[in-house]
C-alpha cells in the first residue's frame, strides 16, 4: 500500500483501496429517488449534501416508458410508479440544490441522456467522475476517469464527495492503423468484443486505456462509443488520454477551454496488465448477431437475407452528433437513389440530447430523416433496458439498433442485431440488413 491512512498519495498501485474525491456526482431518476430515501433512512431527512454544485440528476431514461409498456405492467399501475420517481427525484433535487435535466415542458423528451450531457457540457480533462449507470465511462473519452457506483455509494458520495475504489489494474488496447472510409469506432468496439480475450472475459474489472494512431483520426464523439461499451467489454472504465482532439470538442461544444498536463496520460514505461492490439485497418462494417455484443459478426460475412422490423438510431451509443452525421450521410445517398423507409419497418431516430437535436436540425438532418419516413422522437432513452422506442413487442421481431447491448429480454422479446448508425440506416432504407446504399437499391 502506498497511503494507508492518509489523505492524498502520490501514487496507487492496483489492488489499492482508497477512497477518492470526486469532481462530478450524477444520476437518473432510475436510482436518484431510491439512494435519497436511502440516505434519509440512515442519516435524517435534513444531512447537508457535500458542494450540490457539484451533483447533477436526470430524468432521461423512463421518459419514453409508456412507448413500451406492457398492457398488464400497466394494469399494476407500473406507469404511475414511474412517474412517483419523477416526482421524488424532483422534490430531492429542488430541496438539495441540485440541477435536474428533466423533461421538456412541451412533454416530448428529456433535455438529454446523462452520458451525453456530461460529456457535452460538463467533465474535463483529468475530473474523477462517478454515476449511477454502466455507461458512466462514456466520459472516458475526454480523458477522465469515469465509472458507474451503485445506489449505497452514490448517497455517500452525495454527503461525503468521495467514493471507495480498489484500484484496478489497466488493459492497454493499441489501436494501430486507421479505421476505414465507412467504418466507424462502432465496428471496431465490436470486433474487439468479439475477440477471444475479450469474449473469455480477460478485460473484466479493468481500466481499458485505449491507445494508438488510430485515435488520432476519431473524434470524441467516436472516441465515446469506445469508453461508453467498456461496459459491455466487462471493464471497470474505459478512457482516452486527453489531446488536442479533446480541445478542440471542448472549444466547438461549449466554447471552453482546458489544460492538458503531463500526468493525465500513461507514462511512457507504464505497466499494463495486458496489451491488446489491434490493426484499425482489417476492420469492416460489424454486426452483432442477437443475444450478445460479443456475437460479432463482419457485415460482409452475413448469409442470406435478414428482413427487419424496426430500426433504432440512438442511445448514449449512437445518439451523438457524429452517429447523427454518418447516419444521415447514409439516408441523404439512399434519398437520391430514391430509397425510403419500407411501411412494414418503423425507423425510430432519437438523439442524444437536445443540443445534438439544433444541430442535426440546423444541419438539415433531421428534415432528412423524416423525407426517409422515419420517426424522430425527442431527446431520450430507456432503449436497452426496455424502457423506450426501438424495443420489440413480439419474439418474431427483427431489430437493428444502435445502442450498446442486445442481451436477450433486454430491449423486448424480439431478436435485436447491434450495429454502427450507418449499417442502421442502410438497413432501414432497404428493410433488410445490408451496408452500403448504391444506385436503384443497396
Ligand atoms: S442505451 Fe439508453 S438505456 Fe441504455 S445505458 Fe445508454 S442511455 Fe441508458
Amino acid at each position: 500500500m502506498t497511503g494507508v491512512g492518509r489523505c492524498g498519495v502520490n501514487c496507487v498501485r492496483p489492488g489499492d483501496g482508497l477512497f477518492v474525491r470526486t469532481d462530478w456526482r450524477f444520476s437518473h431518476e432510475y436510482v436518484t429517488p431510491m439512494a435519497a430515501r436511502f440516505l434519509e433512512r440512515a442519516a435524517g431527512p435534513d444531512i447537508p449534501l457535500k458542494d450540490p454544485s457539484t451533483i447533477l440528476a436526470f430524468r432521461d431514461h423512463l421518459t419514453f416508458l409508456h412507448h413500451s409498456m406492457k398492457a398488464e405492467h400497466r394494469e399494476r399501475g407500473l406507469l404511475e410508479v414511474a412517474d412517483r420517481l419523477e416526482t421524488a427525484q424532483a422534490e430531492f433535487c429542488a430541496k438539495h440544490g441540485i440541477v435536474l435535466h428533466g423533461t421538456l415542458e412541451d412533454g416530448t423528451g428529456s433535455e438529454g441522456i446523462c452520458h451525453s450531457l456530461m460529456a457535452e457540457r460538463y467533465v474535463l480533462p483529468g475530473q474523477l467522475v462517478v454515476g449511477t449507470d454502466s455507461h458512466t465511462p462514456h466520459a472516458g473519452a475526454l480523458g477522465c476517469l469515469a465509472f458507474g457506483v451503485g445506489t449505497t455509494d452514490i448517497a455517500c458520495a452525495w454527503v461525503t464527495g468521495e467514493v471507495r475504489v480498489t484500484v484496478p489494474p489497466t488493459v492497454r488496447i493499441r489501436l494501430r492503423g486507421r479505421l476505414g472510409p465507412g467504418v466507424a469506432a462502432k465496428d471496431l468496439v465490436l470486433q474487439l468484443l468479439s475477440q477471444p480475450f475479450i469474449r473469455e472475459g480477460g478485460a473484466l474489472g479493468f481500466v481499458i486505456e485505449y491507445q494508438g494512431e488510430a485515435l488520432a483520426h476519431m473524434d470524441t464523439d467516436e472516441r465515446a462509443t469506445l469508453t461508453n461499451m467498456a461496459a459491455e467489454i466487462g471493464g471497470f472504465t474505459g478512457i482516452v488520454a486527453a489531446d488536442r482532439e479533446t480541445l478542440r470538442f471542448l472549444r466547438e461544444r461549449r466554447g471552453a477551454d482546458a489544460v492538458i498536463e503531463a500526468w493525465m496520460r500513461s507514462d511512457e514505461d507504464a505497466d499494463f496488465a495486458h496489451t491488446l492490439d489491434l490493426d484499425c485497418s482489417d476492420v469492416e462494417p460489424m454486426l452483432a448477431r442477437p443475444g450478445d455484443p460479443g456475437n460479432g459478426l463482419r457485415l460482409s460475412a452475413l448469409e442470406g437475407t435478414v428482413p427487419i422490423d424496426i430500426a433504432y438510431l440512438g442511445s448514449c451509443t449512437g445518439g451523438k452528433r457524429e452517429d447523427l452525421r454518418r447516419a444521415a450521410e447514409v439516408v441523404r445517398a439512399g434519398l437520391r437513389a430514391g430509397l425510403r423507409v419500407p411501411a412494414r419497418v418503423r425507423f425510430f431516430v432519437q438523439c442524444g440530447s437536445e443540443d445534438v437535436r439544433r444541430h442535426a436540425e440546423a444541419e438539415g438532418w433531421i428534415a432528412d430523416f423524416e423525407r426517409a419516413g422515419a420517426t424522430v422522437l425527442g431527446s431520450s432513452c430507456g432503449a436497452c433496458i426496455n424502457a423506450g422506442p426501438g424495443v420489440s413487442d413480439r419474439p418474431g421481431q427483427v431489430t437493428i439498433s444502435a445502442i450498446n447491448r442486445n442481451f436477450p429480454g433486454r430491449s423486448g422479446p424480439g431478436q435485436v442485431w447491434l450495429a454502427s448508425p450507418a449499417t442502421v440506416a442502410a438497413s432501414a432504407l432497404a428493410g433488410r440488413i445490408c451496408g452500403a446504399i448504391g444506385p436503384g437499391g443497396s
